[in-house]
């Protein structure tokens, strides 16, 4: 999983998107890059390996418009060429980008047969060469017109030589705009701008958005869109290690904090049963169905216990990703879908084929405004705050109290 990020905006943008790329380190990357727009051209740095040992290398930039990469290699091998950001023949035009383009191959023959030089062996840098393709001195309209032609997932950030604006899209790509003042910002995840600021858009599948330092601008399929603004109920302090050696440490530590206050609110002193708004307008309960990858795929193993145990039902647990292959009758049926970042993809389609065949869906996740949160009919937030480590541990446990909480407001005796 890379990290894309982007800023437009007041401030030089070199120390910003090397900072903000640092903050999406723990997402796993082999080689790095930026590319800001300066004195009427796009300066690009890329390497192999790590931001903090990149950033000594590079001369500093003034410009105050930019894009950053941290690439996790799926089309050609861990090498500098192969690094993001990736221009078009002219160097006019830089392209940042998270996912995969299907249809490369075709569009990079195509591509060179009308006279592009390609550099890299990468699926994206087709997308730097499409942009230069349709480019006739409106970078919006390029990038939307490259846009049609690629098949495939994509978050991506572009800037060009012009420097008064970034464009952004996404398909199946997380990516979220931090709104300023006076300054913008790009990022793939949260984390990344808690610094700067901690009001957020999370774009939608198929929105462009136009960024400025003044204002942001949504379309999607052409059409003006607005969509809500978030404010993200995390501090800067819960994103950094404070004092311990690593995050996951951090994080072990806050567990009990975390859980307490996942059930808060839920639970009576009184009562015997947990109370959860879930389900008003649902068909009956009968039979559920968790849906679920990695880490939240154990708490989803653990959750068919509970389920079956406390409310003596059917329960079944399958990862996301193979949800596609099997079928199965899922008329009427509960399906939860586990999902930490509310951005996994396998279980987002998983969860839209459940809905699709008339399910009562519900997300579990720990991010307000993610994509989870608008696709199912209900929604069970974990509150453990930012997970910057790798390894699951207060998220995976805020899951099983989620679940836990689910199971025994729905327990029968
Ligand atoms: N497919 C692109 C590449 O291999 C992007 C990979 C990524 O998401 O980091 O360069």
């Amino acid at each position: 999983m890379c990290g894309i990020v982007g800023y437009i905006g007041y401030r030089e943008a070199q120390p910003v998107l090397l900072e903000s790329l640092k903050r999406m380190e723990y997402r796993g990357y082999d080689s790095c890059g930026i590319a800001i727009s300066e004195n009427g051209g796009v300066t690009v740095h890329k390497a192999v390996g790590r931001v903090v040992d990149f950033e000594k290398t590079i001369p500093r930039s003034s410009g105050n418009t930019g894009i950053g990469h941290t690439r996790w290699a799926t089309h050609g091998e861990v090498t500098e060429l192969n690094a993001h950001p990736h221009s078009d023949c002219s160097g006019r035009i830089s392209v940042v980008h998270n996912g995969i383009i299907e249809n490369f191959q075709k569009l990079r023959d195509e591509l060179t047969k009308q006279g592009h030089t390609f550099k890299s062996d990468t699926d994206t840098e087709v997308i730097a060469h499409l942009v230069e393709k349709h480019y006739q001195g409106d970078l919006v309209q390029a990038v939307a017109a490259a846009l049609e032609e690629i098949q495939g997932t994509y978050a991506i950030a572009v800037v060009s030589e012009t420097s008064n604006e970034l464009v952004a899209a996404r398909k199946e790509s997380p990516l979220v705009v931090g709104i300023g003042d006076k300054e913008n910002f790009v990022a793939s995840d949260v984390a990344a701008i808690l610094d700067y600021t901690d009001r957020v858009i999370y774009l939608e599948d198929g929105d462009l958005g136009i960024i400025g330092e003044d204002g942001i601008h949504l379309t999607n399929k052409g059409k003006d869109v607005q969509r809500d603004i978030q404010v993200v109920p995390w501090t800067v302090e819960e994103a950094q290690k404070a004092g311990y050696e690593h995050f996951m440490l951090k994080e072990i530590h806050e567990q009990p904090k975390a859980v307490e206050k996942t059930l808060t609110g839920h639970l009576s002193s009184i009562e015997p049963m947990a109370k959860l708004d879930i389900g008003q307008n649902a068909p009956a309960f009968g039979d559920v169905l968790l849906l679920a990858c990695g880490t939240s795929y154990h708490a989803a193993l653990i959750g068919e216990y509970m389920l079956g145990k406390l409310c003596h039902i059917s329960v079944r647990s399958k990862i996301a990703s193979e949800f596609h292959h099997i079928d199965m009758v899922l008329d009427k049926m509960w399906v939860i879908g586990i999902s930490q970042s509310g951005e996994t993809a396998d279980t987002l389609t998983a969860l839209k084929k459940a809905k699709a065949a008339g399910c009562f869906t519900i997300g579990i996740t720990n991010v307000r405004g993610s994509t989870i949160t608008r696709l199912v009919d209900q929604v069970m937030f974990t509150e453990s705050g930012p997970e910057i480590g790798v390894a699951a541990t207060k998220t995976f446990l805020t899951q099983l109290a989620s679940l836990y909480l689910f199971a025994v407001s729905r327990a029968t005796l």
